[in-house]
């Protein structure tokens, strides 16, 4: 430990600590410019029945759009934004573009689907944050029905009395709840029937080696006949291939989202994208054409 405690010191004084030191407080300033001057976006991924493949959902994915450095996906600032507490600003912002995406649905004149926003441990951490996203859904109009937030496993499990409290206030007021991320964060099955929410993701680093590993096979298809007796619905991460899709329809998954159906959507191609076609057609002719 001692020597852990000498090595940090030491490299307090190492030249690349120093310039990641400072690259952080550009990034902070950088972030709080952006917050002002609204330079986020939001990408929707489908998130598609694997019985049909129809769109049951999508997930709202943020982007910064960075005035030199163009769209940056969310590993490139998250953290930082999280250190600093700006992804409160940054979350409550978020929240409120997937609801206008809800909006726009209602008055395209297609089926509404829901969006699932993620969240981060700080907004947890507000006390008035149920209240706020009610005032928000009051004011944009929204069923509440159509709002899902992501909470990861790992969140949970680091604030289990908060994220109880928080997620029974939330369900009282009708949003919905899902676990993301699943698997990576230690929970046991007692744990998990504790906390009233809708459904349950299995992280993409369980769905990836599919194919060449009978071990993830096993957990996969283990955690899915779990998760339907909690009576919760089962989303796998990050599809990319067909033998990976048709493996998880075979074990009764119900939802998958990844490249294989789509990547994440500018607004008006999510508005557009209503199914995956390819598993339509496995199915009967009128399912294909209900597809729409
Ligand atoms: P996540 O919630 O697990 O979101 C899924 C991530 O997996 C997204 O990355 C998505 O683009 C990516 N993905 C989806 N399908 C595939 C696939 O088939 N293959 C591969 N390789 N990747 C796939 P993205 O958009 O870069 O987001 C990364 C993470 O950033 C998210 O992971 C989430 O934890 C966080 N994040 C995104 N948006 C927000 C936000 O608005 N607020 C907060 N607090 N966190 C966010
Ligand atoms: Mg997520
Ligand atoms: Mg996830
Ligand atoms: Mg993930």
């Amino acid at each position: 430990d001692s020597k852990r405690a000498g090595k940090n010191q030491f490299s307090f004084y190492n030249p690349k600590m120093q310039e990641q030191a400072l690259h952080a407080i550009h990034l902070e300033e950088e972030l709080r410019q952006a917050v002002c001057r609204q330079e986020f976006a939001l990408m929707f991924q489908p998130i598609i029945a694997l019985e049909h493949g129809r769109t049951e959902k999508f997930e709202a994915l943020l982007r910064w759009n960075h005035p030199q450095r163009g769209m940056q996906a969310p590993g490139s600032f998250i953290d930082t934004a999280e250190q600093t507490g700006l992804i409160v600003p940054i979350g409550y912002w978020v929240i409120e573009a997937a609801c206008k995406f809800v909006r726009r649905q209602m008055h395209s004149g297609h089926k509404v689907r829901p969006v699932a926003v993620n969240l981060s441990v700080c907004q947890l951490r507000e006390a008035d944050f149920a209240d706020r996203v009610e005032a928000l859904l009051i004011r944009l109009q929204i069923p509440p029905e159509l709002l899902e937030l992501e909470i990861t496993e790992s969140m949970l499990m680091e604030n289990v009395d908060l994220a109880l409290v928080l997620i029974e206030h939330l369900k009282r007021l009708g949003i919905r709840i899902s676990i993301d991320d699943f698997g990576t964060g230690y929970s046991s099955l007692s744990q998990l029937r504790q906390f009233p929410v809708n459904s349950l993701k299995i992280d993409r680093s369980f769905v990836r080696d599919l194919e060449s590993s009978p071990i993830d096979r096993q957990m996969v298809e283990a955690i899915t006949a779990m998760v339907h007796k909690l009576d919760l619905k089962v989303v796998a991460e990050g599809i990319e291939t067909e033998q990976q899709m048709r493996f998880l329809r075979t074990i009764g998954c119900d939802y998958g989202q990844g490249f294989l159906f789509a990547r994440p959507l500018a607004t008006e191609q999510a508005l557009h994208y209503h199914g995956h076609a390819s598993l339509a057609r496995n199915n009967t002719a009128t399912d294909t054409e209900t597809c729409n």
